[in-house]
Parts: C-alpha cells; structure tokens; sequence
C-alpha cells in the first residue's frame, strides 16, 4: 500500500501555468490579509489557495495537493465535488426551475423532506414538523432556542461547558468559549445555565469515567429540584452528542440517556445540536441513535446541505406553537444545496455510509492510540466514528490532580503546521487549540487513512523535535 507519498504532489500538468498560479496564490493571500477582516480563522493557520478538489484532495494554485480532514468543518461527507452531488446539481440547473423560492412548495424542497424524513429517529419522522432556517448552522440553533422559548413561555436555557453551538446572539450565548462569545454575548448569556460536559480526561470532579459522567446528571437534577437552586424552569436544553469544536468530546450513551430522562420528567425540551455529527459522522446517521435516545429538537446544517447552505430544525409537533411568519427569512429556499443535500442523505444511507464510518473510525482510533503511546504530548486519543481527537499536552507542565497535564497549544499549532508541509490539513479544536481534529470525508479510502495517519506521525514527530530543540 502507501501508493500515496508523505510529501505534497506538485502537479505541473494539470495546471496552466504553475508557476504563474503559485505568484498569483501568493498575491491572493496578501490581498486577503489585506482586505478581509481581523476575525479570519482557518484561513490564517491554513495559508492554502483551493482551486481544485475531489473527494478529500485539495489541490492549490501552488500546484500541490493535500489531504483534507478538514473538510469544511465536517460538512462534506461524500469530500469535494462528488460525482452524485454535482449531478443532483446540475439537474437542477439543466431543468430551470427557479433557484430562489423563500418557503415556497417544490418538487426539489419536497423530496429532500423525504429524503429527511426517511432518516430520522421514527418518533421524529411520524410526528415531527421540519422548519427550514437561514442557511448556517447558527441559524438553525437560534431557531430552535426561539422554538422552545415559544412553546415553554420561558425564556432561560441549560448548556453545558465546551459547547458550541454558533456565532449569532442566542447561539453564542450557549456557547462555553467566554473568548469568542465576549461582551456580544453577554447579555443574552445571562439566561443560560451552564452544566459540566462528560469530559473524562479534564473531568471536572476530577474522577473522570462512568462515575465522573454520573456526577454532572446528579448535578443537573439537584440544580434543577432546589427550590433555592437559583434556577428558573429553563425553555431547555441544549446539547452536542459529540463536542466537535470544543475538543472531540464524546457523551456517554448513559450520559444522554440520563439527560433525556432528567429533561423529559421536568417538561424540559431537549434539543440536540448535530450540526457536526449528523450524517454518518459519528458512526451512526444521527449521533443521538448510538445512544436510543429521542430529542425533541434537532438542529441540522453542514452536510445535509451535501456540501451548499442549508439548516434545518425538526422538532416534535406539539412544540409547533409557531404562528405564520414567526419565524421567517429569505434564504430558507436554496434549491441547489436541497438538491445536493437529498443527494448526499440518500448516498450515505444506501451506501451505508455511517457503518463505514464506525468502522474506519475505530482502526484509525486504534493506530492513533498506537502513535499516542510513542509520544509523551499525546495526552489523550478519542473519537466516534470519523470524528477524531488528539489532545496534545505540555509534558513538561504541572500534571493535575487527576494526572492530566496543561495543554500544548503552541506544539499544536506545529503540528499543523508540519502537517500542512507535508500535504495534510488538519483543524484544531478544543481548550486553548490544543486538540488535533481529524474530520475526513466519510468516502476516505483505506490507502487514504493510511496516508493520513502516516504524515500525522512525521508531523507531529517534526513538531516534538522542534519544540525539545527550541527549549535546550
Ligand atoms: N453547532 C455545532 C455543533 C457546530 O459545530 C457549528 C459549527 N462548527 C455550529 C453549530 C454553527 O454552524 P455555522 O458555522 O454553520 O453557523
């Protein structure tokens, strides 16, 4: 195997010119630090130009190729510009329907609905309302915390530390990360409760496992029955089955099902946040499935748009207390990204895209394991399905009291930096950046996932070497 080198392939003939478009990548990346604004993310840490992709490879003006696991922030499931997703495109654009429609009925809005509903948990697909957001996640988050405010009559929210939920004013508000969320979130902050997130190697009571999991529903419980618990009968909860933002974080499946048990006794609704882990990502279609449980609410966006804006909530219907236009918008009609999201939901369920996921998700977490125990900075390894972590720590720091040591965002940073060098894109996630992420597409190859966790290695083994030559 390994028929993929570990170095980045420049391609000279599939280019015009490749030295006339690595000038000009060069000149976009100056007149986009130039113009954009201060609050560029990725493309700070990842100074590529894409002007080709297919399936997980990018290829820049630079002419050379990489591996992205990145993957828009997981929301291309099938990677880029896959052949059933740019179909379903252009039969949209050879038919002449209309591309802009606000909330109007089509035939293209009707069967991505169906190609929904088909998937969802059967209490959702029988008796669930979808309501179709503006095109972000944030959107479709801040909808559904308008849902259950609507419904309740109550306004306060519970949401739990590391969460992101988004960057628009109630979706920020949920959000754990006080940097990002700011003065501008603060006030609508003000009505979220935050609860402690299973985070076995930080465990918060600082005895991580099935117990310190127990502990934070105990928590919850208590918090919510004391009448002098200084707490409101919240409009909800909301959580992420998996934290992908906040560091790769994986609930118990007895975590969830003792949420939802807490929430349902309490009237409170439950909304699931799967943004990120929808659509096979973790291993199961919706990550909520691993677990059994049946939110009220799910918040949908990334992949169900098959790569195109979309955002979606589907919600139980007796929460559907929505008079005409109380939620409205005019992008709620992308005839496109439908078209290519039905595309995608319909390929990764008949392909049975989210079982390859799970599958392909353990033997890289097992090779992973395997590089952790060779070097020190692997402080800890985990995922679910193709969302998977690296939490790369300061071996050289104070270790806790539960023997975690701080994290390392500057070695991550190299890493990723060693990584780009050598033809990988990878994200950073969780406290302080510190957490390697690997989101790749759910079509990754064998031969591909070997090369992925092959430059991995080299990076990260670069990135020690540098860090111990810079400290001696
Ligand atoms: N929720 C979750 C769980 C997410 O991961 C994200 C994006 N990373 C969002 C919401 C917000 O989505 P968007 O960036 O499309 O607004």
């Amino acid at each position: 195997m390994a028929a993929i080198s570990s170095a980045p392939e420049r391609l000279p003939g599939q280019l015009a010119g490749p030295a006339d478009d690595f000038a000009e990548g060069d000149g976009i990346l100056r007149r986009q630090s130039l113009r954009e604004s201060g609050a560029r993310t990725y493309a700070r840490s990842l100074p590529v130009v894409p002007v080709r992709a297919r399936g997980m490879t990018v290829e820049g003006a630079d002419g050379r190729r990489y591996l992205d696991c990145l993957c828009g922030a997981g929301t291309l499931a099938l990677g880029h510009n896959h052949p059933v997703v740019l179909e379903a495109i252009r039969e949209v654009l050879d038919s002449g329907a209309p591309l802009h429609v606000l909330d109007l009925a089509t035939p293209v809005k009707d069967a991505f609905t169906t190609a929904l509903f088909e998937t969802l948990p059967r209490e959702l697909a029988e008796h669930g309302r979808v309501q179709f957001c503006g095109p972000a996640g944030t959107d479709a988050v801040e909808a559904a915390i308008k849902l259950v405010r609507t419904a309740t009559g109550r306004s306060g929210l519970l949401a739990f530390s590391g969460a992101y939920h988004g960057m628009t004013a109630a979706a920020l508000a949920a959000t754990g990360d006080t940097a990002v969320r700011g003065a501008a979130g603060e006030a609508a902050g003000a009505l979220v409760t935050r609860l402690p997130y299973p985070y076995d190697y930080r465990c918060p009571f600082g005895v991580g496992g099935d117990r310190g999991a127990e502990l934070g529903t105990r928590l919850t419980a208590n918090m919510l029955d004391d009448p002098k618990g200084g707490i409101q009968p919240p409009a909800g909860m909301i959580l992420e089955p998996v934290q992908g933002e906040g560091g790769v974080i994986a609930a118990p499946d007895s975590w969830l099902r003792r949420m939802r048990e807490i929430t349902a006794s309490r009237s409170i609704p439950l909304i699931a946040d799967e943004v990120q882990t929808g659509v096979g990502r973790t291993g199961a279609f919706w990550a909520v499935e691993h677990s059994g449980i049946v939110p009220d609410v799910m918040v949908l966006s990334k992949a169900v748009g098959g790569s195109l804006p979309l955002a979606v909530i589907v919600y139980r219907e007796e929460l559907d207390t929505w008079r005409p236009g109380a939620h409205a918008g005019t992008f709620r009609g992308n005839q496109l990204a439908m078209a290519a999201g039905a595309a995608t939901l319909m390929y990764v369920r008949e392909q049975g895209l989210a079982g390859r996921a799970a599958r392909l998700g353990e033997g890289m977490l097992a090779r992973l394991r395997g590089l952790g125990a060779h070097h020190s900075c692997v402080g800890d390894v985990r995922g679910r399905g193709l969302m998977l972590g690296l939490e790369l720590v300061d071996t050289a720091g104070e270790p806790d009291d539960h023997g975690s040591l701080p994290a390392a965002p500057r070695l991550a940073a190299a890493v990723q930096r060693e990584a780009l060098q050598r033809g990988l894109i990878l994200e950073l996630g969780g406290r302080h950046s510190a957490v390697i992420r690997l989101l790749p597409p759910l079509t990754i190859t064998d031969e591909q996932s070997e090369a992925v966790l092959d430059r991995l290695a080299d990076a990260i083994a670069a990135a020690e070497r540098d860090t111990r030559e810079g400290a001696a």
